[in-house]
């Protein structure tokens, strides 16, 4: 008869501990990342708030990024433009 009054308290037992693991956490809060949407700084690339214009085709764009590295020209142009 002990054996079933030992079951009967690892079976409350078992309960317990799911709930306790339930209401423990969000590991994913701890990973939130300060430092968000940001990138390095990259040579490549200029970004103008109140735009700029594209060398190529004048498109007036906020982003734009240094094409014709190979010549060492360096123009800034839209996304359209860079030869990617
Ligand atoms: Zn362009």
């Amino acid at each position: 008869m002990r054996d079933s009054s030992l079951e009967d308290f690892l079976g409350g037992d078992d309960s317990e501990a799911d709930g306790d693991s339930d209401a423990d956490g969000d590991p994913d809060a701890e990973a939130d990342d300060p430092v968000d949407g940001v990138s390095p700084a990259v040579s490549t690339y200029d970004w103008t708030p109140t735009g700029a214009t594209c060398t190529s085709c004048d498109a007036v764009v906020e982003r734009r990024w240094r094409d014709g590295s190979d010549d060492g020209d360096g123009e800034l142009v839209c996304f359209d433009c860079k030869t990617w």
